[in-house]
């Protein structure tokens, strides 16, 4: 969804941590909140995707498309991927539309007020439409850090229910569907389908948690949905989840005997995974402390034990023009002075656009296997295959 200018206490955006941690929404007060280009970015994607999708369903015409679509192409954050992103979108919402049995109703970037769930909430559904006794959200994400999946997904569930309470004067909606378009990173769109009354259920449950969230009576509880809380790195309940070493406790418990073991008092790969799992967290919690302490420091703090000095730098010529000019008058040509290399794959495709480079060079570019990395058994991905790294994949 665009992200709104204006933000409720407890937002859906955040609904996945504070429906764990309630304490969550008034503890993040005390810090300031901060924007990042990312998100100025996909509200730059966001606008050009609601531009085409409004144009693939009549909302506004060729003439009008073009002359929005020349004011954002000056914003600094345009890139000309995002016309290709805003098509993948757009070529879903025209095939969902499709699946419907009567052409249904379609709205898009549609204000749903949540304060039946969530104190002062609202949100804004990229896309709706509705018929067949079905409502079908579609959310556009540009982010490319993390899949984001609709099963489960509260913010989806949370704009489902505000979509639901408005349309309910107009439409008799028995199944809720809802999908998340994020096409830099995901092959597939993500989707979920419940019943009506699956999602009241779920919708009372989401109600009480805020309510706790929103009147200062949560709970804290440190988990993955720490990832963005603006707190995190200064969080307790964070840092005892991972000082108290509760995760490591049963290391040390009789059951890892060296009995245990095939070479005695060595570990054994299960006992490597299992302390590989319960370390995950606290690895990253360390370096995220690290990268507060280090900005806490420049900003005339004290953090004890602790200070910051200047790291490793290489030598660079003060005026490079300078230092060119110079060897040129020593008699140097610009054969020894200069290197002619292409740009990067990925800064071509950006400049001359997805479509046109795909066109030009799609049978000229091999994806070659990455080098192995060690991930959770759960993540989605492939195992490696020493084998088939031997040999590039052409992509098509
Ligand atoms: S860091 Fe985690 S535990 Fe602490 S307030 Fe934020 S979400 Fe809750």
């Amino acid at each position: 969804m665009a992200t709104p200018t204006k933000h409720a206490l407890c937002s859906a955006s955040s609904s996945e941590r504070w429906m764990h941690c309630t304490a969550a929404p008034r503890f993040e007060e005390n810090f300031p909140a901060t924007t990042s280009d990312y998100a100025e970015e996909g509200r730059t994607a966001h606008a050009i995707c609601e531009l085409y999708a409004k144009y693939a369903f009549g909302g506004i015409t060729k003439r009008s498309l073009n002359s929005s679509l020349k004011k954002l192409r000056e914003d600094r954050f345009f890139s000309e991927e995002m016309i290709q992103t805003a098509d993948v979108y757009v070529q879903y919402l025209k095939e969902k539309a499709m699946t419907f049995e009567h052409p249904p109703y379609i709205q898009q970037e549609v204000r749903v007020d949540l304060s039946s769930y969530i104190p002062d909430g609202f949100g804004t559904c990229d896309c709706i439409m509705i018929g067949d006794d079905t409502l079908h959200i579609t959310d556009y994400k540009h982010g490319k850090g993390v899949i984001v999946s609709a099963e489960n997904n509260s913010q989806m569930r949370l704009y489902a229910l505000g979509a639901i309470q408005q349309y309910s004067m107009l439409f008799s909606v028995k199944n809720v569907s809802m999908a998340i378009v994020q096409p830099r990173i995901a092959e597939t769109v993500s989707e979920e389908t419940i019943t009506v009354d699956e999602l009241l259920t779920w919708g009372e449950k989401a109600k009480a948690l805020a309510y706790k969230a929103y009147t200062g009576l949560g709970e804290f509880k440190a988990g993955d949905w720490c990832l963005f809380c603006r707190g995190k790195a200064q969080c307790k309940a964070r840092a005892e989840k991972y000082t108290a070493l509760e995760d490591f406790k049963d290391f040390a418990l009789p059951k890892n005997t060296i009995e245990d073991k095939a070479v005695p008092g060595v570990l054994t790969n299960a006992d490597v995974g299992d302390l590989l799992t319960r370390g995950a967290g606290l690895k990253k919690w360390y370096e995220e402390l690290q990268e507060y302490a280090l900005s806490a420091i420049l900003n005339g703090e004290n953090i004890p034990g602790w200070k910051a000095v200047a790291g490793r730098s290489n030598r660079v010529f003060a005026d490079a023009d300078k230092a060119l000019e110079l060897l040129k008058a020593a008699g140097y040509d610009d054969k020894t002075l200069y290197t002619h290399t292409a740009k990067s794959l990925s800064v071509l495709e950006k400049t001359i656009g997805v479509k046109k480079f795909q066109e030009i060079l799609g049978k000229q570019i091999v994806k070659p296997v990455g080098a192995p990395t060690l991930v959770v058994a759960s993540d989605k991905r492939e195992p490696y295959n020493p084998a088939k790294a031997d040999f590039a994949e052409v992509v098509s």
